[in-house]
Order: C-alpha cells, then sequence, then structure tokens
C-alpha cells in the first residue's frame, strides 16, 4: 500500500490573532498549528503532520499570507507517526535555515535515534516508503525540564507532561489566552486519545486528563485531530467523564 500524496491545501482559519489552524487533510495526518509573531513574522509550528501533507500545509500557509520560510520553531506534542514524519520532507526543503525542533522525552529519543522501526512500528503495517520520507536522526531540544517556553511577545506555553496516549505526549498551554494544544490527549465532543498502542497506558490518560481539567483554564481547545473548540473547559469536562468510565470496561 503507498498513501496518495494530497497536494490540495490543508485549509487554515485564524482561530485568534496571530494563532492559526490548519485541520489533518488525509489518513494519517494531524491538525498543525502556527503561531506568528506580528513584529518579526516568524511562525512557531506545532506539530509536523504526514509528510505526504507537506505541500498541502505550504499552500494552505500561503493562502493564510504565512510564507514557510519564516517557521523557526517547530513544537512537537508526542511521537507518533502522523505528528513527526512530515518533519523530514520540511527538514529537507528548509536545510539552508533549519527551524528549530523542540519535543519531550521519549519523543526526543525515537527522532534522535532516527530508527526506522521505532517512527515507523512494523506493527502497525507502516513504512516510511509509503510516506515518501526518508527517515534520519534529528537534533531536537529537549523540552523535558522546562516548566515554561516563551514563543514571542505574546505568546508563551506551558509545558505539562502528560502521558497516557503516548510516552513522549506533552501538552502546550498558553494561560493568558487560554490556549490548550494537548496532541492526542483529549479531543473535542469528549473523546479521549487511544490507549492501545505500544506506549500507551489508560491509567496514565486518566491522570493526564485529570490534571488538565482540574488545573488548566481553557477556552480555545486544539487537539491533534478533528475539530477545535472555544469551549475548551466544557468539552475536557465531558472527556473527563468518559475516561474514568472507561474503567468499567478496562
Ligand atoms: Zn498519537
Amino acid at each position: 500500500m503507498v498513501f496518495k500524496s494530497s497536494s490540495s491545501e490543508k485549509r487554515g482559519k485564524e482561530v485568534l490573532k496571530n494563532l492559526f489552524y490548519f485541520s489533518e487533510n488525509q489518513m494519517l495526518d494531524c491538525n498543525q498549528y502556527c503561531i506568528i509573531d506580528s513584529d518579526t513574522q516568524e511562525i512557531a509550528l506545532f506539530d509536523a503532520g504526514n509528510s505526504l501533507a507537506v505541500s498541502g500545509l505550504l499552500k494552505g500557509m500561503e493562502n493564510c499570507g504565512l510564507d514557510h520560510n519564516n517557521i523557526k520553531k517547530i513544537f512537537l506534542t508526542h511521537e507518533h507517526i502522523d505528528h513527526v514524519i512530515g518533519l523530514y520532507p520540511l527538514m529537507e526543503k528548509m536545510k539552508e535555515n533549519p527551524p528549530e525542533i523542540f519535543a519531550y522525552g521519549e519523543t526526543v529519543k525515537i527522532l534522535s535515534e532516527g530508527d526506522d522501526s521505532k517512527i515507523c512500528p512494523g506493527a502497525l503495517g507502516i513504512t516510511p516508503k509509503m510516506f515518501g520520507a526518508k527517515i534520519m536522526p534529528l537534533k531536537i531540544t529537549d523540552l523535558t525540564n522546562l516548566k515554561e517556553i516563551g514563543i514571542n511577545s505574546e505568546f508563551s506555553f506551558q509545558i505539562h507532561y502528560t502521558p497516557g496516549h503516548s510516552l513522549g505526549s506533552i501538552s502546550y498551554y498558553e494561560p493568558s489566552k487560554k490556549v490548550l494544544i494537548p496532541g492526542d490527549l483529549v479531543f473535542t465532543g469528549g473523546s479521549i486519545g487511544r490507549f492501545d498502542f505500544p506506549g500507551s497506558s489508560l491509567k496514565d490518560l486518566q491522570n493526564s486528563i485529570k490534571f488538565i481539567a482540574e488545573h488548566l483554564d481553557v477556552k480555545y481547545l486544539l487537539p491533534g485531530h478533528m475539530n477545535i473548540s472555544d469551549d475548551g473547559n466544557k468539552n475536557i469536562k465531558m472527556s473527563y467523564r468518559y475516561a474514568q468510565s472507561m474503567d468499567l470496561y478496562f
């Protein structure tokens, strides 16, 4: 099986000033977010998406007036293929002026090693070839010991370690704007991340969701898949209840 390259545009939407949402546009892709510095036009990109969707992302960015050459930082939510494999064509495209890549713990380890079998687990029946990606070791900045990372004068994100869906999962939280980028921890409508992958844990997922439900005041919930919401707290409460109910089944 070879997945079809989708050069169709990833449609962008400005969720709040200087924060854009690009919705996933094919199988094994993810939502991506861009934060723009209004002074320098520098861009921070959240998650790399599917390698076959990179041209669609760049087209979508262009239509929103964003130049991909201004991407200076890439922040990853976790190590899964649909969030990271886009790094390879993107870094190739930007090799003259490569952005700095940030991730946490296990995600840093996997991407620094550049081992095909860890990025494309054979058990899932996928290979880098299907994605047209050439896996290589990447230089990653580890967020593990950081509590907070400033992006520009307007946005500064707290880093919360929120395992359960995967070992390297983190959530980025901007308190002044009440923005949460939780990767695949929770989704809108009360869904929760899958916990049946290697490195997943239902218990950890429940604890991570409990943490964000009890400690973070969220308006903009910007997850790794499906829709976004500007009613974050309510959606997270629903996910919290759903996660707790999983004890009845597992
Ligand atoms: Zn995932």
